[in-house]
């Protein structure tokens, strides 16, 4: 199985300041990203989401809260026909020094364990900061940055999520 690993916030859906994040009850989605993940879709490829959610427990949002913004965004997505196979986040702080928050590769080890076949070397991440190339180039995976430069080989930088469909 191939796998289209994405970024959630600033990829998907509109992202904000930490503390703004307190007060967003709805996700917000990029038109070209729903657009992108479709095709991404039909090209055979699975979707799953990983995502840095340091806001949880350094008390931006309740984990109530990002549950409530993850169910909304998996149903609109459906709506969509577009099928998430799953969503890891990383509740932890930045300062917590935990192995899943990226570019730290726990989320990806984590979902490599859940689906054994994922095939890694098929697949890739893309995100618009820049630990989801590092997490890429960590992985020894395809990586594909959002406005994002790096000199690495692995890594592709795009203007706009939507040119991803030129390289897969
Ligand atoms: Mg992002
Ligand atoms: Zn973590």
């Amino acid at each position: 199985m191939k796998v289209g690993f994405f970024d959630r916030d600033g990829t998907i859906i509109e992202d904000y300041t930490d503390s703004k994040w307190s007060y967003i009850d709805n996700p917000v989605f990029f038109a070209d990203a729903i657009r992108t993940l479709k095709e991404v879709q039909q090209r055979g490829y699975k979707i799953i989401i990983i995502t840095n959610q340091y806001l949880i427990n350094e008390g931006f949002i309740s984990l109530q809260q990002y549950k409530k913004i993850n169910k909304k965004l998996l149903s609109e997505l459906s709506g969509q026909g577009i099928n998430i196979l799953d969503v890891f986040y990383c509740p932890h702080r930045r300062n917590e020094g935990c192995n899943c928050i990226k570019p730290q590769t726990g989320m990806i080890t984590e979902a490599m364990e859940k689906y054994p076949n994922i095939k890694i070397n098929e697949s890739f991440m893309i995100g618009d900061s820049k630990v989801d190339i590092d997490l890429a180039i960590n992985m020894n995976m395809r990586g594909f940055g959002i406005e994002v430069d790096s000199s690495h080989s692995n890594v592709i930088k795009l203007t706009n999520i939507s040119d991803l469909i030129s390289y897969i």
